[in-house]
């Protein structure tokens, strides 16, 4: 399929009139053909007004058809082939096999989607009978359902160029709550995007669906990404991306005159609590696993482990040397744009620079442009809470050692950390009395707590939350991966004493689409 570097709004390629953006391969600096010219502001809102075209007819599709069109994305991305595999590869300087594995796991996103629409549980339907003889006052006849918001704005994240970008984890969901969909392209992976763009503007046409149910716009800066924020068609966003980019847009959906629900998945560091029972035991086989979580893809993981916090003393020791040894054999990685290299580079240098952290080891030097060298600091508990500098995020494979005194200490330096995405428990038995008495701080702070296991590596399923208190999410109370992620598009509407035949189909009462309800409070088998 050859690359046409325009838009896709509706079932029309659009040419951008604004400035053109080049995809870059990290790992030579070449600037990719083709350009991709930005969006108007009047492209965002003809994509606007389809989608608004297409919204009543989209979100009254049948559970089956809804969960077909999900299949059938994920059909048209298979049949993307290789084309799609060497464009990530070249776009993102992400190896072969983890693009490979991230197609994997966005069609296995789109099938699990479509059995939760099919399975209808999403749709929570509460019916509460009248009750016309009740005293002192009858009760009518009140049935409840989740009905979509409307449609949904999403910003393609950088670090997930397929799973979390045209075709990832926000728009699936929103997809599933029966919520068209306009995304904001990503400018560093522009290829990619047209190539999963085109998969959708196929499966929307090949479902017979209306063409607002998606659209895709490119656009460098401000204009395009506030102004689909802004525009009143718009009833929701998602987001991943820098605290500032999501705080920016965050503002835009609420100063407008109707705010929206904005779901920005921004800044974490992943705090590792080393246990001592745990340190004791195994130092040196948690230290060398510690860096391998810390390199994966270049530590460009919103659930890299940037913190590890722990008692100091001679087991601790230990878990440095190996961490040390490890990073010092750390071959270094090419990044995803030389944007987020420089930021990188100036967040270690930040670090360097600091009286209060010491350097224990780099990774090998690089050897190309854009690459990230791995690297590992210690600062003690009391300067790590005095200092906000130490605090913040280094997007990459760089990772700071807090050492305590003691047990309180932890404490101290827990109960200070920011809202995370997860948190996570290196312990033994011995450690249980401890590691008690954190839950209740590491539940206030995160969205996902770990024993013995390390935060990268998110899994797709039910049970899943990744999201946490800010600033890792703007809203603590959702997840944007997993299939719980679909609530975020969802809202409640109450019938109350409509006719039978008025009613959604969900909400009759011979239950056509065989759903468990909760029924006068008793769950329907
Ligand atoms: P970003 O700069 O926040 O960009 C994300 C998206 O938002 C892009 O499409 C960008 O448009 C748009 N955007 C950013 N600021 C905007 C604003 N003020 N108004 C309107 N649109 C705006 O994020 P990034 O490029 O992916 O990475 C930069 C940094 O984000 C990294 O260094 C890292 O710190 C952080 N990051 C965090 C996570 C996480 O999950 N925690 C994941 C990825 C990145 P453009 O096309 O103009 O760039």
């Amino acid at each position: 399929m050859t690359l046409e570097g325009k838009m896709l709004i509706g079932q029309e390629t659009v040419q951008g009139q604004r400035d053109a953006i080049h995809a870059i391969n990290p790992a030579t600096n070449e600037a990719l053909e083709p350009a991709y010219h930005g969006g108007t502001r009047e492209n965002v809102a003809h994509a606007c007004e389809l989608a608004w075209a297409a919204f009543d007819r989209y979100r009254d599709t049948t559970l089956e058809a809804r969960a077909s069109f999900l299949e059938t994305i994920a059909d048209e991305i298979e049949a993307l082939g290789d084309a799609l595999i060497e464009r990530a590869v070249i776009e993102s300087g992400l190896p072969q096999a983890r693009i490979q594995g991230e197609r994997g796991r966005t069609c296995n996103q789109l099938q699990l989607f479509a059995k939760t629409v099919r399975a209808g549980e999403w749709l929570d339907v509460r019916i509460d009978p009248a009750m016309p003889e009740r005293q002192p006052l009858p009760r009518a006849d009140l049935r409840q359902r989740h009905v979509a918001l409307g449609p949904v704005a999403v910003f393609g994240a950088s670090n997930f160029p397929l799973a979390f970008s045209v075709a990832g984890g926000d728009t699936a969901s929103a997809l599933a709550a029966g919520c068209p969909v306009i995304v904001k392209a990503h400018s560093a992976h522009p290829g990619t995007s047209e190539l999963v763009g085109r998969a959708i503007q196929s499966a929307v046409r090949r479902c017979d669906l209306p063409e607002g149910v998606f659209s895709l716009i490119f656009g460098s800066g401000r204009e395009v990404g506030q102004a689909l924020v802004a525009n009143p068609c718009i009833k929701a966003a998602g987001f991943t991306g820098s605290r500032s980019g999501g705080l920016a847009l965050w503002h835009v959906a609420q100063s407008r005159p109707e705010p929206i629900p904005f779901y920005a998945e921004m800044s974490s560091i992943n705090p590792v609590f080393a246990l001592p029972a745990a340190l004791e035991a195994r130092g040196a086989t948690m230290g060398e696993a510690f860096v391998g979580s810390l390199n994966m893809g270049a530590g460009q993981f919103c659930t890299n482990p940037g913190l590890v916090i722990a008692i100091k003393g001679p087991a601790l020791d230990q878990f440095i040397d190996a961490a040390r040894q490890s990073v010092e054999a750390s071959p270094a990685q090419t990044m995803l744009t030389p944007g987020i290299h420089e930021a990188y580079e100036s967040g270690v240098q930040g670090f360097i620079n600091s009286d209060k952290a010491r350097e224990v080891a780099r990774g090998q030097q690089d050897r190309g442009p854009n690459q990230c060298r791995t690297g590992l600091f210690v600062t003690s508990a009391a300067d790590f809470i005095g200092d906000e500098a130490l605090q913040a995020e280094i997007f990459g494979s760089t990772s700071l050692v807090v050492e305590c005194n003691d047990v309180t200490e932890l404490h101290r330096v827990a109960e200070h950390l920011e809202g995370q995405l997860t948190a996570t428990l290196q312990m033994d038995e011995a450690d249980l009395e401890t590691a008690r008495a954190l839950l209740p701080v590491l539940e206030r702070k995160a969205g996902r707590i770990l024993v013995n296991g390390w935060p990268t590596g998110v899994e797709v399923c039910e049970a899943m939350v990744h999201g946490g208190p800010f600033p890792a999410t703007s809203d603590a109370r959702t997840t944007s991966v997993g299939t719980a992620a679909i609530k975020r598009f969802l809202r409640p509407v109450c019938y109350q004493d409509l006719p039978d035949a008025l009613l959604p189909e969900a909400l009759r009462e011979n239950n056509p689409l065989t759903l468990r309800r909760l029924m006068d409070g008793q769950r329907e088998l």
